[in-house]
């Protein structure tokens, strides 16, 4: 098992985990088999409690696992299903030595962060690897090298790169390069203290990755190698390209690729980037372009939607146009002003192509979003409610079509008088909130004959939960006599997982999240259907 570790420099969001993904992209194109791990240092025991306004969205993996987002990026780039394993966070390394020093494991020693807790990390790094049984792990250490929070990681890594064999530990280091001042100097200040800072804590960089504006010159590349001690050929600029695809090509042309599997001891491997070069041409290469409403109420932190955003990009893709995603923020309805804010999202909305409303929880906005849903179900306006989507699409039929006023989900009114979206069974009693919603990869049967069964063309679909709520039993042949059917149910018949409405032209509901099984080259039935829908929809608009 070879590791590539990657570690961050200066300051977050730099996109360490795009950069983590396309180093996959390329020791997979000669021909290696590589899995990943995040690493977070944070103290929850996975990002299910977390707020999307604070981390961005949260992902959903097959196993259930919830999830950091660059999970997604890994499963995305490297077309590979991960498990919750493979996130790593210092809740969970001190849990299992917590768990393991009540049980009286450590024979009566103190416990301590070294050498208990870093031990517990390398011995999670290395079996969550081998149990992947790929041939290359990239490790992604979250956080700035000098947090406070990454300590024990970082010297878990550093550890870990003496015990194993010579040449199967490689670090890279991304930095930012920024540009200050009326000359446009590249300075290279910030690189060289974040590098002292790691070699300070016993690492030494094998390569570094510069993250800049504009392309980082000859000359700012050989300062950098000569004070962080790193050939030339070990400086690879990562400057601003118009979309993430593109990066592993960047990187590739600097030569990273053959010095990368030279540190690891696999030289003269052949290097075939084909196949991205395909992808990252079909991911821009549309003319065309559809306006994709989304209305939620993150919007303001746009990696909060981020498998939604990449979902369309995919689907885009496959049916060759570029979809510009409207952003709108769900009016919120005990606001005085929420009619104008309505009225004000319908102006917006009359200019779309599509609309999409997206997952989420709590009351905030749920008015302003079922307006959004009455707009596309009256207008025709091709729509996709996904998850929250899906159970306010039934709360609007219900109010707008069965004239059941006040029909509400029990999330949001506990006394409704039609509570058509409810509390799972399952769901009854459990107090406590981290992992314990319906989730993961769960079996759909597909009605033939149906909308679903035309995107999906089969009888069943397997895609990925994350909900208390589901659509209520007591209430499903009501709605489907008034239109709404329920093409696609879990294998019980009991929960509906796919909802798609009579008389219109695409107007489709589901209780999973398509968008974290979408890959490009392999995008989302479901986001397929609703980007060829808007296609349609703006087609039919200019011809009328
Ligand atoms: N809040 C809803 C539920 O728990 C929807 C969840 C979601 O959109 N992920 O069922």
């Amino acid at each position: 098992m070879k590791y590539v570790i990657v570690t961050g420099g200066v300051l977050s969001g730099l996109g360490k985990g795009i950069t983590a993904s396309s180093i996959g992209v390329l020791l997979k194109s000669a021909g290696l088999k590589v899995t990943a791990i995040k690493i977070d240092p944070y103290l929850n025991c996975d990002a299910g409690t977390m707020n999307p306004y604070e981390h961005g969205e949260v992902f959903v993996l097959d196993d259930g696992g919830e999830v950091d987002l660059d999970l997604g990026n890994y499963e995305r780039f490297l077309d590979i299903d991960l498990t919750s394993d493979h996130n790593i966070t210092t809740g969970k390394i001190y849990r299992s030595v917590i768990e393991k020093e009540r049980k009286g494991l450590y024979l009566g020693k103190t416990v301590q962060i070294v050498p208990h807790i870093v031990n517990e990390i390398k011995s999670t790094i290395r079996r969550v690897a081998r149990k992947s049984k790929a041939d290359v792990c990239i490790i992604e250490v979250g956080g700035t090298v000098g947090d406070i929070e990454s300590m024990p990681f970082l010297e878990a890594v550093r550890q870990l790169k003496r015990e194993e064999p010579e040449g199967n530990v490689l670090f890279v280091h991304v930095t930012l390069v920024p540009v200050v001042g009326v000359v446009g100097e590249q300075k290279t200040k910030p690189t060289q203290h974040s590098v002292k800072e790691l070699r300070g804590i016993g690492i030494q960089p094998d390569i570094i990755v510069c993250r800049s504006d504009k392309r980082v010159t000859k000359k700012v590349k050989a300062k950098i190698a000569l004070f962080c001690d790193v050939p030339e050929e070990a400086v690879i600029s990562a400057h601003d390209v118009s979309n993430i695809y593109e990066v592993p090509l960047l990187i590739h042309e600097q030569g990273i690729t053959e010095y990368a599997l030279k540190r690891l001891g696999l030289e003269g491997l052949k290097v075939d980037l084909s196949w991205w070069a395909d992808i990252a041409r079909k991911m821009t290469g549309a003319k065309e372009r559809v306006r994709m409403a989304l209305v939620g109420k993150y919007t303001g932190l746009k990696d909060s939607y981020l498998s939604y955003i990449r979902a369309l990009e995919h689907a885009g893709a496959e049916e060759g146009v570029k979809v510009d995603i409207v952003w709108i923020d769900a009016p919120e309805e005990d606001k005085p002003d929420f009619e104008e804010k309505v009225k004000r999202m319908y102006r917006r909305l009359e200019k779309v192509d599509a609309i999409l409303v997206p997952g989420g929880f709590g009351q905030r906005g749920i008015e302003g979003k079922i307006r959004a849903i009455t707009f596309a179900r009256e207008r025709k306006i091709p729509f996709l409610g996904v998850c929250l989507g899906f159970q306010l699409s039934v709360i609007e039929f219900a109010r707008g079509v069965l004239m059941m006023e006040g029909a509400n989900s029990t999330e949001f009114d506990p006394n409704t008088p039609y509570p058509v979206v409810d509390l799972l069974p399952e769901q009854r009693g459990i107090t406590q909130l981290g992992a314990t919603m319906r989730l993961g990869r769960q079996r759909t049967i597909i009605k033939p004959g149906t909308m679903a069964h035309r995107l999906y063309g089969s009888t069943v679909a397997w895609e990925r939960h994350r909900h208390r709520y589901e659509i209520n039993p007591t209430f499903i042949e009501e709605i489907e006599r008034g239109g709404y059917i329920f093409s696609g149910v879990s294998p019980d018949g009991q929960k509906m997982e796919i909802g798609e409405m009579r008389g219109h032209p695409f107007f489709m509901g589901c209780q999973f999240h398509p968008e974290f099984k979408s890959r490009p080259g392999r995008p989302s039935p479901m986001y397929v259907g609703l980007v060829r829908a808007a296609r349609e929809y703006k087609r039919e608009k200019g011809r009328r």
